[in-house]
């Protein structure tokens, strides 16, 4: 197989390698070199396994425009894919691709909207049709689209057409298309249907897997946090709080969870949107338009709604509930981490929901990482550095030097650290209340083996001291608070427990590599999962600096301040 790591070594024309390069594009991404080649100096059918944000519409956009007759004004290309937002990218992206190419026609069609306006359209002549396979077909045995002329047909997304009930469509059109034509087909995964389609209307495809199948992207981290099931909306916002640059789409199960969801989010001061079905183009447009200015910060939607959304610089993708279907997560995963950026994806679970998260890393080959949810002080500190570098990047406009004096004269007699407080606590005391009494969201290991336990001996008492003991620890960790600690000393909590073999002697000797002796670690509790020490109020905020994100074992740390 080929592989071409220069656009320049690619054998693109010059228009084609300009308009490319101002998009910012410096080298072709795996997919593209491996079939960019192909379809410029071989031919046959390919069939191409490759996920969603990996680069596929120019590894097929910029071979189509190559061999574009454009004096020819049939139509020589035909893309087929699932939704009318893909539809609208993949125009999109073929026009910034020909933009130094002159007079080319490229008219997109799908449900949804007028029919008229695309006949119009379409009467005005199309090199490249651009279609969702409903529409195309009503607007063929209207004859208003022609396609017998097409010499190369591209089916992107061919798993999600066939899951969205386009299979008699695509049937349809497929059995129509002129035999000499050449045929690509794009799929995430390749289903049997999928296979159907392409041994039924592909000529002996090659097929070609660029990267690992099902694999989820190498960029992208994956996280869980586990709370119980009532919790699963105030954990939500404790992400968005403890990332005040949140830019996330997040996902839910059914259209009336997303709006649900996004209501809430709405009511409790949040820039977010709900994007799914239920909702009309224009509404779907305006919520799209306003995500991608960034005016909205989180777009809650379904999974069918969010395909074919082109943002590349997402922070986070968040499961607020899992996908049914483990494939669905490696789709929704991989709307982060694109275009060589790191992307996180976050799962907020449930205690049932732990064998799913380890179903999908069987698939997706890769581990999750179970993640405290962030506490008050951890949060409200984000948010506070947050506001202070805001403030300290503001520009100050000349303007401002004519209102001086009086503002002077008003905060004369203020010191300074007064004003500072002041001037935070206008901004931060509608945090600082709402978190005053927020509670942990963590389900203590514990707390679920007792569960398991209970249900299992159908509500048996354990023997009286050993029962005494857990009770009270876990009622500790329920609570988020594991009991008094020394004047002077606040619990620090870590993702070490039990489970990791630790034991006291070793968290001396982790506060020790930190550089904090003996005399300021106090009390120490260890859990299963996770276990709390107390340190010196003077020295636990560099602990927690020290080891957050450190390893210890091979495991990633992450420590928190508990509030008293
Ligand atoms: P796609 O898989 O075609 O939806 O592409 C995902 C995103 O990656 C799009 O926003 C493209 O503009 C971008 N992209 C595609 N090819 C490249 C490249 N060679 N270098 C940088 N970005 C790219």
């Amino acid at each position: 197989m080929t592989m071409i790591s220069d656009f320049l070594e690619l054998g693109l024309s010059t228009e084609l390698l300009n308009a490319i390069a101002e998009l910012g594009f410096e080298k072709p991404t795996p997919v593209q070199s491996t079939i960019i080649p192909r379809l410029l100096v071989e031919d046959g059918d390919i069939v191409c396994l490759a996920q969603t944000g990996t680069g596929k519409t120019a590894a097929f956009g910029l071979p189509t425009l190559e061999y574009l007759d454009i004096n020819n004004t049939a139509t020589q290309v035909l893309i087929l894919c699932p939704t009318r937002e893909l539809c609208r990218q993949i125009c999109q992206d073929l026009t910034n691709y020909s933009k130094y190419l002159e007079g080319v026609k490229i008219v997109p069609v799908y449900g949804g909207a007028g029919i008229q306006g695309q006949i119009k359209e379409l009467g005005r002549g199309a090199h490249i049709i651009v279609a969702t396979p409903g529409r195309l077909l009503d607007l063929i045995k209207r004859d208003a689209a022609d396609i017998s002329g097409i010499r190369t047909l591209i089916l992107d997304e061919a798993d999600e057409m066939l899951n969205m009930g386009f299979k008699d469509e695509l049937d349809a059109i497929l059995s129509q298309a002129p035999e000499g034509r050449r045929s690509l087909l794009f799929s995430a995964t390749l289903p049997k249907e999928v296979e159907r389609i392409a041994m039924s209307y592909m000529k002996k495809p090659d097929i070609v897997t660029v990267g690992q199948r099902n694999a989820g992207s190498d960029n992208v981290e994956h996280f869980y946090y586990m709370v119980r099931e009532d919790d699963r909306y105030a954990a939500l916002k404790r992400i968005a709080d403890y990332n005040p640059d949140i830019y996330a789409i997040v996902f839910c199960k059914t259209r009336e969870e997303t709006q649900k969801v996004a209501d809430a989010l709405q009511k409790d001061g949040y820039d977010a949107d709900a994007l799914h079905g239920d909702l009309s183009q224009a509404q779907r447009d305006h919520v799209m338009g306003k995500f991608k200015r960034r005016a909205l910060h989180m777009l809650v939607a379904t999974d069918v709604a969010a395909r074919g959304i082109d943002v590349n610089d997402l922070t986070h993708v968040i499961n607020y509930n899992l996908p049914q279907e483990i494939e669905l997560y490696t789709h929704r995963s991989g709307r982060t981490g694109r275009a060589d950026k790191k992307g996180v994806s976050i799962a907020i679970i449930n205690q049932k929901e732990k064998g799913k998260i380890r179903r999908i890393e069987a698939v997706i080959k890769k581990e999750f990482t179970r993640l405290p949810v962030p506490g008050a002080r951890e949060i409200c500190e984000r948010q506070l550095s947050h506001l202070i570098n805001e403030i300290n990047n503001v520009e100050v406009r000349d303007d401002i030097y004519t209102f001086m004096p009086t503002i002077n004269e008003m905060w004369d007699s203020l010191p300074k650290e007064e004003l500072v407080k002041k001037i935070l606590s206008y901004e931060f005391n509608r945090f600082l209340d709402y978190y005053r009494k927020a509670k942990d969201l963590n389900i203590p290991e514990k707390e679920k083996k007792e569960k398991k336990a209970k249900d299992a001996s159908g509500n048996k008492k354990n023997s009286a001291t050993e029962s005494n003991e857990t009770a009270r620890k876990d009622k500790k960790a329920r609570d988020g608070n594991p009991g008094e600690c020394e004047k002077g000393f606040v619990w620090l909590r870590i993702n070490l427990g039990y489970k990791n073999k630790v034991i006291p002697r070793d968290i001396i000797s982790i506060m020790k590599a930190c550089g904090i002796g003996k005399k300021s670690v106090g009390k120490i509790e260890i859990f299963n999962e996770f276990l709390y020490v107390a340190l010196k109020d003077s020295v636990a905020g560099y602990a927690r600096s020290q080891l957050n994100g450190a390893s210890y074992d091979r495991r990633r740390l992450s420590a928190s301040i508990i509030e008293k």
